[in-house]
């Protein structure tokens, strides 16, 4: 006699969308948990980590181009830049550009935290490391979709990705190098693409969704 009971995981499985978002949860909790633990070892908050080592990447920078990079809000990049200046790790500066702002500029022993925070995220290279060449390419397109998609519902903030970048012009030749950065006239292949670019500047709304739709066609 067959049985008429449907395959037990046909029944008891969720759909993968939402068993990745479960799986990125779990990322994030050990990215948090690895930035929290190694800030605490360097006497600082993961926050004014981050703030370092951004200042180190891209800076000198005001508060509000750091709250724009992180994603984090400007009375809580005041109150971890106050921090910072205390510990004499950041010093503040008139900003040419706007008489009103202040440049951070991370002191000597700033600048060395800034560069051991810069390698936090390292640890999660190492288990990149474990995927083929052809899952990490399909998993980096795939991150660099959901970046996207989270930077136009404003979760993220808009900036050092090339499919949303003003220079980005998008399947223009044919063959292993489709794509073209304007800003330094170079060919780009899709693996090369940039997630977290300095010289990125975020195309208007109208151009940026072309600028995608032309990425986004079949090849
Ligand atoms: S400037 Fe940077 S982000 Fe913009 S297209 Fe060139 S490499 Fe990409």
């Amino acid at each position: 006699m067959t049985s008429q009971r449907r395959p037990y995981f046909d029944e008891h499985t969720e759909p993968v969308a939402t068993r990745i978002a479960a799986g990125l949860h779990k990322i994030g909790l050990a990215m948090k948990q690895q930035a929290w633990q190694q800030a605490n070892e360097e006497g600082l908050s993961a926050t004014q980590g981050q703030i370092l080592a951004a200042l180190v990447e891209h800076g000198p920078l005001t508060g509000t181009e750091l709250s724009k990079r992180l994603g984090v809000t400007l009375p809580t990049i005041s109150d971890s830049v106050q921090v910072l200046v205390q510990k004499n790790l950041v010093t503040k500066s008139p900003d040419p550009r706007h008489p009103r702002a202040s440049l951070l500029t991370p002191t000597k022993k700033g600048a060395e935290q800034g560069a051991r925070a810069r390698s936090w995220p390292e640890f999660m290279a190492g288990a990149v490391t474990d995927l083929s060449p052809e899952e990490q390419r399909a998993f980096f397109t795939g991150v660099m979709k959901m970046i996207r998609s989270l930077q136009e519902q404003g979760l993220v903030p808009l900036s050092g990705m090339c499919v949303t970048c003003t220079h980005f012009r998008p399947n223009v030749r044919a063959g292993a190098t489709p794509h073209h950065c304007a800003f330094v006239d170079a060919p780009l292949a899709e693996d090369q693409l940039r997630l977290d670019c300095p010289e990125q500047e975020s195309a208007e709304d109208t151009a940026r969704q072309r600028i995608w739709e032309q990425f986004m066609r079949p090849r």
